[in-house]
């Protein structure tokens, strides 16, 4: 413990509550101009269908380089900015981005849905899905390649009004995901109340897997409750091999994690596709395989 600690004071020193409460103050006030300069980016990690290995599409993941502070991870500036209005301009932000690159691949011939995450007050604003209408209509992509993910939390803290703005959303045809499930309510008869068509078994659970036998019991049964509801089951955090394995043999359809790629900037991910499309012989459509 005493080494750990003198680690600690070699590393950096410990902020305190009046330098907490600075910076949130200041991520929130340079939020807005971060977006406008460039700092914010989109970097996107695929999902792959199992068991093989058919690249289905991304989810896309923000990032801030502040100018100060460095890379800045979602965790670090994501719910000061949802404390504020700007959620919505973050939202849009990345909506955009993705829906840029989903058309981008739709016209080289590649199929990619891709998810973006939503913040509790998307869910509150009832004019959130006609900015969603008019942002498929702009980049002219079918509503089936978008997909939103949503927390238990997110639609839980108020289900009166998140409930509207999600049927209006799958009303659309945009698909629906719970994300992170098994870490909130994880009441299992409200996913059925839910327009939902996707649920996606928390990192934690996927991660603990090979060591912990009441975490794999927790992804087995996730699973299968899930096909019983007649939704996709996606794993997030797979890491190894062994995780994959599993995952197959229980019948789960979809992975993501680092074992096929972390989250890449623009650049990367689409070095990391070109690496793994191959043009099908005949077709003037590619299919995209990871090798
Ligand atoms: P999430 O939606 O559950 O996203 C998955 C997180 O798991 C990402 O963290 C991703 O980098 C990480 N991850 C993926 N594969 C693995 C793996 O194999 N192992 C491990 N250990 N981690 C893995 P990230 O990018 O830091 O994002 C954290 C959270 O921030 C997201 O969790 C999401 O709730 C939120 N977030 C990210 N982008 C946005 C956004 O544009 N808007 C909103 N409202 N929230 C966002
Ligand atoms: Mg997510
Ligand atoms: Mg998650
Ligand atoms: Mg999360």
């Amino acid at each position: 413990r005493a080494a750990r600690n003198a680690g600690d004071a070699v590393r950096g020193y410990v902020p305190s509550m009046g330098q907490i409460f600075l910076r949130r103050f200041q991520l929130v006030t340079q939020f807005r101009q971060a977006l406008d300069t460039g700092q914010v980016r989109v970097h996107y990690q695929p999902k792959v269908a199992l068991p093989g290995r058919e690249v289905l599409g991304v989810e896309a993941l923000v990032r801030w380089v502040h100018p100060e502070f460095g890379r800045l991870d979602p965790d670090e500036f994501v719910p000061a900015v949802e404390a504020t209005g700007l959620v919505d301009a973050l939202t849009s932000f990345v909506m955009d981005n993705a829906l840029a690159k989903v058309r981008g691949w739709l016209d080289r011939g590649l199929r990619l849905s891709a998810a973006v995450n939503l913040s509790v007050r998307n869910l509150a604003d009832e004019s959130f899905p006609d900015r969603v209408a008019e942002a498929l209509r702009r980049h002219d992509v079918p509503p089936r390649l978008l997909t939103f993910e949503l927390t238990e939390s997110g639609v839980m803290s108020d289900p009166e009004r998140a409930l509207p703005v999600l049927r209006r959303l799958h009303a659309l045809g945009v698909v629906l995901a719970v994300d992170d499930f098994g870490t909130g309510y994880s009441s299992l008869a409200y996913l059925r109340q839910l327009p939902v068509d996707e649920v996606k078994i928390d990192k934690s659970f996927v991660l603990g897997m090979g060591t912990d036998l009441g975490d794999m019991a927790v992804v087995r049964s996730i699973v299968e409750l899930g096909h019983s509801l007649g939704l996709t089951v996606v794993a997030e955090g797979v890491e190894e091999d062994a995780a994959r394995d599993q995952l197959v043999e229980m019948g789960c359809d979809v992975a993501q994690g680092y074992l096929i790629s972390r989250p890449l900037s623009e650049d990367r991910f689409e070095a990391w596709l070109r690496a793994r499309t191959v043009r099908a012989r005949g077709r003037r459509d590619e299919t995209v395989l990871t090798l």
